[in-house]
């Protein structure tokens, strides 16, 4: 029977801490204590256990009545599987979680960039894609240890790939450079890949672009990157689309600009509009002005992930013609005749005809 401990001294807490106050003095006393801080220190790691199996019953509010109850008398049962599994559930939460986090980061993602055309985008799209890759080597499993032999645990990290190194108040975690990160070491290297636990091999990925994609839209293949110590990082295929010849895009509506005559204009036309989705007959009433924004429904980009598509806005521009032939110089003078307005003669000399035609 294991000796009755006080939790709340061994948290340096009194009876009346709140729950903050316990959740921070443990927080505070484990980061003290935990083993990878003092590695090899027997006596830290004791007290490391000790402060957990306070945490442990001070946290949860059943037990901690019952613990109050029973004064010193307690006894929680520390070395039995509850109490083991919650360690480890502390240690993945508190620890491997925030400090792998913190002090060795996530894995890094290898970003490549995939130009796609609007009509890609619209439509959606498999591109294929190789990429030269690193990756485990199968002879060894990507151990980087000859088959047979294994590696075995750094000892100046511990297996960790870190190491922590005080900077004043604050310690600093950087690379193991005796085992570089790696945790391990290789004592016979795998004759395949030369104890490096990865060889490079062409990898043919299709990246399937979601219909609305823009610049910047990321697909995403989940641990397909680096190789590194703490874990394998992603592979991000980021999406350029490429500027189009005829079409800009705003959101999620396409911009086009159209260009009509004066009398097309001022009659009224039927005209073929090109779309994303290929040309439609688009009628031009009689009248429009330039700079008329007509709309076509749902001829624009779709939203990414939904069932809606924005528009294709078409701008009219009416064109003025700058030259014309005598034909049409008698036509439009008769027009201005009808319509009562005094026309000022053209009379063009020999050198305005020779400049027009350089112009
Ligand atoms: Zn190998
Ligand atoms: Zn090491």
């Amino acid at each position: 029977m294991a000796a009755a401990k006080n939790y709340y001294a061994i948290l340096g807490l009194d009876k009346n801490a709140t729950a903050k106050e316990i959740k921070s003095a443990y927080h505070r006393l484990a980061m003290q204590y935990h083993p990878d801080k003092n590695p090899g220190d027997k006596a830290a790691e004791e007290h490391f256990k000790e402060i957990t199996e306070a945490y442990n019953v001070l946290s949860d509010e059943r037990q901690r009545a019952r613990y109050d109850l029973g004064g010193s008398d307690f006894n929680f049962n520390f070395n039995g599987t509850a109490g083991a599994d919650f360690i480890n559930d502390i240690f993945s939460q508190f620890f491997n979680g925030a400090k792998n986090a913190r002090a060795r980061g996530k894995p890094h993602d290898i970003k490549e960039t995939v130009h796609i055309t609007l009509e890609n985008a619209a439509l959606g799209a498999t591109i294929k894609r190789t990429m030269r890759l690193e990756e485990p080597c199968a002879t060894c499993q990507g151990t980087g240890a000859k088959p047979g032999t294994a590696p075995t645990i750094c000892g100046a990290c511990g297996g960790s790939g870190r190491i922590e190194v005080p900077r004043g108040l604050f310690s600093v975690s950087r690379e193991c450079s005796y085992c570089h990160g790696r945790g391990r070491i290789v004592h016979e290297p795998c004759p395949t890949c030369l104890g490096r636990g990865v060889l490079a091999k062409d990898r043919t990925f299709n990246v399937t672009i979601p219909k609305g994609a823009a610049s910047g839209t990321t697909v995403r293949f989940r641990g397909e990157g680096r190789i590194e110590p703490q874990g394998r990082g992603d592979l991000l295929f980021v999406i350029k689309v490429d500027k189009h010849k005829d079409f800009t895009r705003e959101g999620n509506d396409i911009k086009y600009k159209l260009l009509i005559s004066v009398p097309q204009a001022v009659l009224g036309t039927m005209r073929e509009v090109p779309t994303l989705y290929g040309p439609v007959n688009m009628r031009i009433p009689a009248g429009t002005k330039s700079g008329t924004i007509m709309r076509l429904r749902n001829k624009g980009m779709p939203f990414i992930n939904s069932d809606m598509v924005g528009d294709e806005l078409v701008e009219i521009i009416v064109k003025i013609p700058t030259s014309l032939t005598p034909e049409q110089e008698a036509l439009y003078k008769e027009l201005a005749r009808l319509d009562g307005e005094i026309v000022i003669p053209q009379e063009r000399t020999v050198w305005d005809r020779m400049k027009a035609m350089f112009d």
